[in-house]
């Protein structure tokens, strides 16, 4: 049961509900509760309509069951986009995998590795990242057009998990030690106990928006969200996989990380315009102290995430090896802060591995491992930053 509170700092949680235009007219009486649920004047009913104009990303106080008016557009294209390159992991044929794992010379012990600390990192990583949109970020957004978007990335996180164990039961893993490898492997549990307390921020039913404080509380955990865990702590993972593929290794693996990395992208770039939209309907939020609060973050998050490349690879493999991977993770710090407005991080850091910019836009790879049609889409055409 939904219990409606009158007191005025209520409101905006009900409006998160829905809620507000009823809760809004809401008396302390039945009799009056029902007074102001009965036929109004059309004037009235006028007032309840939604004004684009009133519509916000967080505080909004306009009804979120009202999908339209559009306002921000660019989040519902980016829920036509994902609809539109829905996938599904068991359409992928994973024998060549299953065969080159069981092969005793088929893989180096590098290799092996490299997939087992992967699946280690991601089989919970989406489940958190689920958790963290559908228990968290969701309950605090107020325009409906993004939470339209966060229910479709929800579901694709759903997706995300289901391929990681797709894998992980082909090749005939140890179930335990794949799952549980975030509370024993130390480099994966520093990356998750780094992202732990802003996850529970949002997920924590006794947090509300609606102060500079709890505002900016909000910002930071979408920041760590989308900037570094869909953004930066997923690289070095897609990267390893994605250059096995590369090299003619674990093709099936490879196709269904090709296709997370196009979803994944999706979700930091719907998450930094979230970020923008809610910096430029709330500039306040974006004082100096909190853009340095960030920036600090960026740099511990580049070395928990070099120490996890270290980690993965104790020596060159595949034409890959750390040194390479703590350039490519500057750059792509570097770019995170340029794409929210921070001054970057690492000077003159460049790109060490053009190709993963090819990977991630589908459209110019069409049949890459030889698997299968790559250029997968169920929908419209494939369009999207
Ligand atoms: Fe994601």
């Amino acid at each position: 049961m939904l219990q409606f509170e009158d007191s005025a700092e209520q409101r905006p949680n009900a409006a998160t509900l829905g809620l507000q235009s009823v809760t809004d007219t809401l008396p302390n009486t039945q009799a009056a509760a029902l007074a102001a649920l009965a036929p109004k004047s059309p004037a009235a009913e006028q007032m309840r309509r939604v004004n684009v104009a009133d519509k916000r990303i967080i505080n909004g106080r306009t009804d979120v069951n009202q999908l339209v008016p559009f306002k921000y557009k660019w989040a519902w294209d980016k829920y036509l986009s994902a609809c539109a390159n829905h996938w599904m992991p068991q359409e992928i044929q994973m024998a060549r995998d299953i065969a080159l794992w069981k092969d005793p010379n088929g893989l180096t012990e590098d290799e092996r590795r490299i997939i087992k600390r992967n699946l280690g990192f991601f089989v919970t990583a989406d489940s958190l990242a689920a958790n963290n949109i559908v228990l968290g970020t969701y309950r605090h957004i107020t325009a409906p057009e993004c939470r339209q978007y966060l229910l479709r990335q929800a579901f694709e996180e759903a997706i995300h998990t289901h391929a990681y164990q797709y894998i992980v039961e082909s090749l005939g893993l140890d179930e335990g030690e794949i799952f549980n490898a975030y509370h024993e492997v130390p480099s994966i549990r520093a990356k998750d106990e780094f992202l732990i307390p802003f996850i529970d921020t949002l997920t924590n039913p006794q947090f509300k928006t609606g102060t500079p404080e709890t505002d900016q509380k909000l910002l930071k955990s979408l920041i760590v969200f989308a900037c570094i865990m869909e953004g930066l702590f997923f690289y070095v993972g897609f990267a390893q996989i994605l250059a096995m593929g590369r090299q003619n290794k674990m093709t099936g693996a490879a196709e269904q990380y090709q296709y997370i990395l196009r979803d994944e992208s999706m979700h930091c770039n719907f998450g930094i315009d979230l970020i923008n939209t809610i910096k430029m309907e709330n500039p306040h939020l974006w004082t100096a102290e909190f853009r340095k609060e960030i920036q600090a973050l960026m740099e511990q998050a580049v070395g928990l995430e070099y120490r996890y490349a270290e980690d993965t690879m104790p020596r060159g493999v595949l034409g890959l090896n750390a040194p390479m991977f703590k350039e490519y993770l500057r750059y792509i710090a570097n770019r995170r802060c340029q794409q929210i407005g921070l001054d970057t991080l690492f000077e003159g850091a460049t790109n060490p591995f053009p190709w993963m910019s090819e990977m991630i836009d589908l459209k110019k790879e069409r049949n890459f491992f030889e698997t299968r049609v790559i250029e997968y889409q169920t929908g419209g055409a494939l369009s999207w930053d």
